[in-house]
């Protein structure tokens, strides 16, 4: 894995394809409803402008429904929380404010993209993911995760994070860094991916807080509508 690509879009490039996580500086990669003054034909050419390719993106509902995508394009606006496809020319994109998106990749050429927040994590959206990459003839899976909230700043209720913690184990419970019950996100990420046979050493993270990068929008911290995209394509 290395970095490149332009500074506005940090880019990595695993074994068999690309990953863009946009920030602030891209504008909001959201449906366009969402904000007004957003019109849809720029988040289409902000769309563009990250990576020029069909963008299967989703209708997001912290589940774990997975949608195969045949083709580029194909599954565009699905009610899903994760997409995963073996073809050629297909970009797979969610949208995050503070949750976490997980960009997944396999030496086969098996690309995967998923929407991962507490609940859907909870609902087994990235074992659900993985399965179905190997379905598609993935046999080691790489994975990124991208701008997220972190620990510092995600105080979260204690009876949610006894949820959270009896399905991913005890590394999800930190504190904030006013001295809060905290979820560990991403470590509620790695835990899922390791119970799909993911291991710690095949995850990368950028290591972004949403919300307090100035560089990135978050809903948790500011109440910002607007959305970042992550998008995986080969
Ligand atoms: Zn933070």
């Amino acid at each position: 894995m290395r970095p490149g690509g332009a500074a506005l879009l940090p880019q990595l490039v695993l074994s068999s394809a690309s990953v863009a996580f946009t920030g602030r500086a891209a504008g909001d990669m959201g449906h366009g409803a969402a904000v007004a003054g957003t019109a849809v034909a720029d988040v289409a050419e902000r769309r563009r402008g990250v990576v020029d390719l069909p963008w299967t993106w989703l209708r997001q509902v912290h589940g774990a429904s997975v949608v195969r995508v045949a083709g580029p394009g194909h599954q565009a606006g699905a009610v899903a929380d994760a997409a995963v496809t073996a073809g050629a020319g297909c970009a797979l994109a969610v949208l995050t404010a503070d949750c976490a998106p997980v960009a997944l990749a396999s030496a086969e050429g098996v690309i995967g993209m998923a929407h991962a927040g507490w609940r859907g994590l909870v609902a087994g959206v990235l074992e659900a993911t993985v399965s179905e990459m190997r379905a598609l003839g993935a046999t080691e899976i790489e994975a990124v995760i991208g701008p997220c909230i972190r620990p510092g700043c995600y105080e979260f209720g204690i009876d949610d994070l006894d949820v959270v913690a009896g399905r991913m184990g005890a590394a999800v419970r930190a504190t904030t860094t006013a001295g809060r019950p905290a979820l560990d996100l991403p470590a509620a990420v790695r835990a899922a991916l390791a119970a799909a046979g993911v291991g710690p050493a095949a995850v990368a993270d950028v290591g972004v807080c949403t919300a307090c990068s100035a560089d990135h929008f978050s809903w948790r911290a500011r109440r910002e509508p607007q959305r970042q995209a992550a998008v995986i394509w080969r």
